[in-house]
């Protein structure tokens, strides 16, 4: 068991070590777990995000770097620059695993330096370096320099975004293959600590285990069904899905107002896959290895997700797959968040059709659906806060206020942070999930569309004879509950949440927590550590101001149905699964935890 933290200090470069202890690990685990535990403890209202003594963690996950499939994943947590509240934005690669194995359970950096810098981060010390030179590049440039001169290293960077301070900036890990922290604005939150970069040497030991027989022979034993079960993401990726939820509704077209669109199919993991493929890649010891290599011209970038796919392409009407692929790599490269942007740009499009932003304000570009050209142009303004991209980098939540008119309606956020291309028309308790997601409009603090979508999920009731039905507010709140009690634990331990599809349970989980710590967890006992953390991340949010005014979805998920394809005519009720979402969660009628629902869940120095 690890339970040494970092804590960094950039205004003084200086660091030490503090001692995380084993009950405190039990209890919250790793990853976003432990790391709201700290960030409740210390935050101060009045402090705003960008200031210097606003913190920024990197925890790892508790199970992250152990041989357990899918064990990659980091959380990086904060005040939000984007939202103003809770953020964690959970990143795989290969970043975390080194940093466990140089034997740090995460890090937490505080201050801002006085110049730019890069940590240089081994077992033993922190070295702060000057950044001079790097400061400027974008972050594959930044990956190069660094590792001219270290070769055996894992690199954190931000690119041009997140030195500008734009808040929809992004954290980029393991650049060029590039698996990016990407919601919440939290490269910003690094950019204000002129932090360009956090390096962590490569460890080749292995992390210590209570039982590593058993632990080998369970994940030899699983590691096959989850394979199996997760074959289409592996061959296609993420953007495989994208005609089938062209089909069931869930692809988000024209910023979420039409039903279909026959420029799915250009645009497809398959589509990839048989045009510009390269080759698969994966994070630390995942099987699945969904990423994709791809072909950009004569350079190798990394592919578009499933995400990307749809804000840059059907959330615009842009059926040109090459120009997605050079957008998601400019975003790659300046650090941005591709969903974040993709609903901007609707945005300013209905904007500027309505007449809300005029013609002088956009220097000659020509903003209209479909024209990747302007799409092009303005993720270059965004990235140095230049022209018109100034505007738009702001965030959809404040372009609209600042807008005026009927934006509010075609704004789509929900506590500042943009729509994910999962429509909650098409699985309606995805509604519920946008509304009470700690982070704001976030797909995956429930993923309820999976088992929506008739993925099987036993331990939760859902089994091919008990499917959800996806168009029904009824019975929505207990699987949203329940899926949102399991994510919380999945980043706190830092595992990958395709696990839901490769068919693992809190009960396998529960299994490798014990045989690596050699506690004795039962899948019980895990969910209630899920909803521990949920809730102290509703309660860092209350101190904050949040309340059930703000648990809510934009006019346009909520009045405007779909008017063709499997959806056509769904709308959630969301008052009604929210009032029973309030009840089954123990909160009083604000959303506000109740008293008895915190000592119950023992979160004792609230
Ligand atoms: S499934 Fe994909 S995103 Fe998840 S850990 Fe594996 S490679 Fe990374």
């Amino acid at each position: 068991m690890i339970n040494r933290l970092l804590e960094i200090d950039l205004t003084n470069q200086d660091f030490h070590e503090l001692e995380v202890k084993e009950n405190e690990l039990r209890k919250y685990l790793g990853g976003s777990g432990i790391a709201v535990r700290y960030l409740y403890q210390h935050l101060d209202p009045a402090i705003p995000p960008l200031h210097p003594d606003n913190p920024i963690l990197f925890f790892p996950g508790l199970l992250t770097g152990f041989p357990i499939p899918t064990a990659s994943k980091t959380s990086i947590c904060g005040r939000s620059p984007l939202t103003g509240i809770w953020n964690e934005a959970t990143v795989g690669g290969h970043w975390g695993a080194a940093l466990k194995k140089n034997g740090y359970e995460g890090i937490i950096i505080k201050g801002k330096s006085s110049h730019p810098i890069y940590l240089l981060i081994n077992s033993k010390e922190v070295i702060f370096k000057d950044a001079y030179k790097l400061w400027g590049l974008d972050t594959y440039e930044t990956s190069k320099k660094i590792k001219e001169a270290y070769p055996q290293v894992q690199i954190a960077s931000i690119g041009q975004a997140g030195e500008n301070l734009v808040p929809i900036s992004a954290i980029v890990i393991d650049a060029p293959h590039c698996r990016l922290a990407g919601r919440g604005g939290m490269g910003a939150l690094m950019g204000s600590k002129n932090l360009k970069a956090i390096v962590v040497q490569i460890e080749k030991k292995t992390l210590p285990i209570t039982d590593p027989e058993s632990l080998k022979k369970s994940v030899q034993e699983l590691t096959p069904s989850i394979k199996l079960y997760t074959q289409g993401l592996h061959e296609f990726g993420t953007g495989g899905s994208v005609e089938a939820r062209e089909y069931t509704g869930d692809l988000p077209i024209k910023n979420f107002a039409q039903s279909r669109w026959d420029g799915a199919a250009k645009t497809t993991g398959q589509v990839i896959v048989n045009t510009i493929f390269r080759k698969n890649y994966a994070c630390y010891f995942c099987p699945i290895a969904c990423g994709k290599e791809v072909f950009l011209k004569e350079e190798i970038v990394h592919g578009p997700e499933y995400e990307t796919l749809s804000a840059f392409g059907s959330n615009l009407l842009n059926d040109d797959l090459d120009s997605i692929v050079k957008m998601n790599d400019l975003c790659n490269r300046y650090g941005i968040d591709t969903i974040s942007l993709g609903v901007i740009l609707g945005f300013a499009i209905e904007a500027y059709e309505e007449g809300l932003i005029k013609k002088a304000d956009l220097d000659g570009i020509n903003l209209k659906w479909g024209n990747s050209d302007a799409f092009i142009t303005l993720i270059h303004q965004v990235a140095y806060k230049e022209k018109f991209g100034k505007f738009l980098g702001k965030g959809v939540k404040s372009l609209s206020n600042q807008l005026g008119g009927k934006s509010s309606e075609y704004a789509l956020h929900t506590k500042g942070l943009e729509y994910p291309m999962h429509d909650p028309r098409a699985y309606t308790g995805m509604a519920l999930s946008y509304a009470t997601a700690n982070r704001g409009a976030c797909h995956l603090e429930s993923l309820s569309y999976m088992i929506e979508s008739g993925i099987p999920a036993p331990e939760f009731g859902y089994d091919d004879l008990h499917k959800p039905n996806p168009h029904s507010s009824d019975g929505k709140t207990e699987l949203v509950v329940k899926l949102q009690d399991y994510m919380n634990v999945l980043n706190a331990l830092g595992l990958c949440k395709f696990l839901l599809s490769g068919r693992i349970g809190p009960t396998i989980v529960s299994e490798w927590i014990n045989k690596v710590t050699g506690w004795d967890l039962n899948q019980t006992e895990l969910m209630q550590i899920g909803q521990r953390l949920h809730n102290l991340k509703r309660l860092y949010n209350v101190k904050l101001g949040i309340t059930r005014q703000d648990d809510t979805l934009p006019p346009r998920l909520l009045n405007l149905a779909r008017t063709d394809g499997l959806a056509a005519g769904v709308l959630p009720d969301i008052d009604s699964m929210l009032s029973e979402y309030y009840q089954i969660r123990g909160w009083d009628d604000k959303g506000i935890p109740k008293k008895e629902k915190i000592k119950e869940l023992e979160i004792f120095f609230t």
